[in-house]
């Protein structure tokens, strides 16, 4: 705390309260005690061999709760990460509050007493014989399959760049952790020597839908705090019909970006990169009647953050358990009961987090809400019952609105506002000075000592 403490008053000052700070802190340290209790308050006797393929957000927070839960547990985690990650932190690293090795720990240190880690890719899967195919390590049988893989980043889909090739003719993307050291550097020298800026999302589910329109405003607000603000211009372009699609928050959204005078161009898809000539080729959709019109148009810029299209990863598509028609057919998401995270074809898998179709925002906050649920259905299943907890969609993307101050989303699946943090006497249709020290200093120990090793 005290780094980013040192680190934020180069960029702002912060007007930090101490007071203020450990009251929240305290309410939160109990919410925390009564989500270990309930953590611990389950067990069962249920039996079966789980496999788990990723050891990110959803699946290490998985092999937590479950070898927590069950009195014998034989869990098989397959992940070829030697590190966990932090991934909101990118975001912070991308504006220069966070310093890259704070967003990262050794993945050996979160393996669950007991839990075999494998570490290696999964290549293939065989839903019909119950086993998954590995890079090295061979072929590895199951009972009960937890796919939580997270999803790809599709580097290709954009012309003219590639991962390799990322920071080129200062075109930079934050969803990679060098990326995002990249961004933080990129930023800095714009503010210096000016120009124009884009920022773009994509045209696929994407993971945190907010941070494409975080970066802008902290940019903005970078460049204010620098007295460069007049240097630079900023426009966003969202291929999305609206900024935001939870009508709660919109309004201030909205507002926000008026008020710092970045335009927004809606259903804009980004299709290539020149980074010689630093120009973005995008097409304008324009849906006329049962038609949609797509027309090119380019940009010169002088600095650009955009994000490549997602999907779940190709191994998913090809054991057949994603969608293979309708509009997901390229992005192929694990095909789920939306309430219960049972596989629509196969009832001994279970898939959440990134890769999976939740109709919902792809955050690690969605996340922490999915894992305990998720973590009771498949033990119903290991003992021949039917899953019977229900997810709400719960999903929270706090937007950073500038240095000091977030707006903090929270809806479920009917994009109704929820509230799952101590903020219920505030107004959360606009941004807060609270929800940001949540944001910079709560939110990351909570991710690593609390729900990576099974705790509410
Ligand atoms: C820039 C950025 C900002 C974000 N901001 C926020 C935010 O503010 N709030 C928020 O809640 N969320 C945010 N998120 C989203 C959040 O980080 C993700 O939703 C979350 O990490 C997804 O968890 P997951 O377990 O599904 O996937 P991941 O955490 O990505 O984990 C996937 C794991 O699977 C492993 N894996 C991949 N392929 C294979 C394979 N073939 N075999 C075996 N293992 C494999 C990987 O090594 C990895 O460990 C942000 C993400 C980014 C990139």
């Amino acid at each position: 705390m005290k780094n980013t403490n040192e680190r934020l008053k180069n960029i702002v000052e912060p007007d930090f309260n101490r007071r203020e700070f450990l009251r929240f802190a305290t309410s939160i340290g109990l919410l925390s005690l009564l989500g270990t209790q309930e953590a611990n308050a389950f067990s069962s006797k249920a039996q079966g061999k789980i496999v788990i393929i990723g050891g990110g957000a959803a699946g290490m927070s998985m092999a937590a709760r479950l070898n927590k839960w069950l009195k014998e547990p034989d869990i098989t985690l397959i992940d070829p990460s030697d590190r966990q990650y932090y991934q909101p932190g990118f975001t912070l690293i991308a504006s220069g509050v966070y310093d890259p090795e704070d967003v990262w720990k050794k993945q050996e240190s979160f393996i669950p007493k007991g839990v075999k880690w494998v570490k290696d890719s999964v290549v293939a899967v065989d839903p019909i014989k119950n086993k998954v195919a590995t890079a090295k390590s061979g072929e590895i049988g199951y009972d009960f399959l937890v796919l939580t893989p997270g999803l790809q980043l599709n580097w290709d889909r954009v012309e003219g760049i590639s991962y390799n090739s990322l920071g080129e003719g200062n075109a930079h993307c934050m969803y990679d952790f060098e990326g995002a050291q990249k961004t933080w550097k990129a930023i800095q020298e714009f503010a210096k020597t000016g120009g124009k800026g884009l920022y773009t999302d994509t045209h696929t589910k994407h993971k945190c839908g907010g941070a494409p329109k975080k970066i802008c405003l902290l940019t903005e607000h970078y460049a204010r705090k620098q007295k460069a603000r007049d240097n630079i211009s900023l426009n966003f372009y969202t291929a999305s019909k609206e900024l935001y699609d939870v009508p709660y928050f919109t309004p201030r959204l909205l507002e926000i970006y008026g008020e710092r005078e970045i335009p927004i161009n809606l259903n804009v898809k980004l299709k290539g990169i020149d980074t010689a000539s630093k120009v973005a080729h995008f097409e304008k959709i324009e849906t006329i009647g049962e038609e949609k019109i797509a027309t090119p148009f380019t940009e010169s810029y002088d600095f650009m953050h955009f994000l490549p299209p997602m999907s779940a990863p190709d191994f998913i598509r090809e054991a057949g358990l994603g969608w293979t028609e309708g509009k997901f057919a390229n992005e192929n998401w694990v095909m789920v009961d939306k309430e219960t995270f049972v596989h629509k074809n196969y009832a001994n898998i279970i898939s959440l987090g990134d890769c999976s179709d939740l109709p919902t925002s792809k955050t690690s906050a969605a996340i922490r809400m999915q894992v305990p649920l998720a973590a009771k259905n498949l033990i119903s299943l290991m003992e021949g019952k039917e899953p019977v907890e229900k997810y709400n969609g719960y999903a929270a993307c706090p937007i950073v609105t500038d240095y000091g101050h977030v707006l903090m989303c929270e809806f479920d699946y009917k994009k109704e506002r929820l509230s799952s943090f101590p903020f219920s006497m505030m107004d959360m249709s606009k941004e807060s000075r609270l929800a940001w020290l949540l944001k910079v200093y709560i939110l990351k120990p909570l991710f690593f000592h609390g729900m990576l090793r099974g705790r509410s």
